[in-house]
């Protein structure tokens, strides 16, 4: 069966949906999207993401097509349409189209894209192993906050990242921690998560904040403050979140070892109360 993607008001297979090339999502990248994982067909943590929606589209100075209802029924419908128990969902809203020209449109609609793969989540192994990484500058623009589909820097970094052998790129901007290409970073260092603050250097991510809660719910200490170069580079623990790639141990950085190499005692504390409440919160929707 093929994917069913929405486009504009209308319903049809991924392969029939089209976008005029003078769309601004096209020509400038002028557009946001978000990403929202699908378990047992009931989304995570919907409200927060539409939350974050609204604010890239307040970012940009481009209304909101959708109310949060009219979000929140189109999101079932997808998932509805496609296959599959746990997907991911994406959603991303344009400028429109227009002639080009830097300058806002007057009168353009917003292009409204949503539509739904099956979601991977990492493998056992990949989980029990960890991943490498490397270091990389932060060469992003300055409102990292905004979940952009102007993506160029983070898809440069990620290929950097996987020439090198390595899952991820951790980065520095002037000497302290951001985030990942496509992830937000955690170091651990004599029992204690630390974790950079959200501010405009990194997106707020919605794996990031449930990492958080579940911490202070376990009694595990944490500190969310500016973490500099030297603290990532001797930390014991490293671990990357992502909406799809959950809560992986970063267990090589630059081809040394993190802490002993392999996932650390906290990882292994964190990671099953990741599992566990995704669990309980798809329980309680069902
Ligand atoms: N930072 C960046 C740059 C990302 O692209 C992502 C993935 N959307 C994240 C962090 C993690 O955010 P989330 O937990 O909401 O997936």
């Amino acid at each position: 069966m093929s994917e069913i993607v929405y486009l504009n008001g209308e319903f049809m297979p991924l392969e029939q949906a089209r976008v005029p090339v003078l769309d601004r999502g096209f020509i400038f990248g002028d557009g946001v999207y978000e990403v929202i994982p699908v378990y047992s067909r009931h989304p995570f943590r919907l409200p927060e993401h539409l939350r974050r929606l609204q604010h890239s589209l307040d970012s940009i100075r481009l209304a909101n097509p959708l109310s949060d209802g009219e979000w929140t029924r189109l999101t079932r419908d997808i998932v509805a349409r496609n296959e599959g128990d746990d997907q991911s969902v994406y959603l991303q809203i344009t400028r429109g189209v227009a002639r080009r020209d830097h300058a806002f449109p007057k009168d353009a609609k917003p292009t409204v894209l949503m539509m739904s793969g099956p979601l991977s989540t990492p493998a056992k192994d990949l989980v029990d192993s960890g991943v490498p990484a490397i270091t990389a500058t932060d060469y992003r623009w300055l409102r990292c906050d905004v979940k952009s589909v102007s993506l160029l820097a983070n898809c440069l970094l990620r290929q950097t990242a996987l020439d090198a052998g390595a899952a991820e790129v951790v980065m520095f901007r002037d000497g302290y921690l951001t985030e990942g290409s496509s992830s937000n970073i955690f170091a651990v260092k004599s029992g204690r998560v630390l974790a950079p603050p959200k501010n405009h250097l990194v997106l707020p991510g919605i794996t990031y904040d449930v990492v958080l809660e579940l911490a202070a719910a376990h009694g595990i200490p944490c500190d969310v403050r500016e973490i500099p170069e030297q603290e990532v580079k001797t930390a014991d623990e490293l671990w990357l979140t992502s909406s799809t790639r959950e809560v992986l141990a970063i267990t090589t950085l630059d081809g040394k070892p993190v802490g002993t190499g392999k996932p650390g005692a906290v990882f292994r504390r964190i990671h099953p109360l990741y599992q566990e409440f995704k669990r309980k919160v798809m329980r309680q929707a069902a």
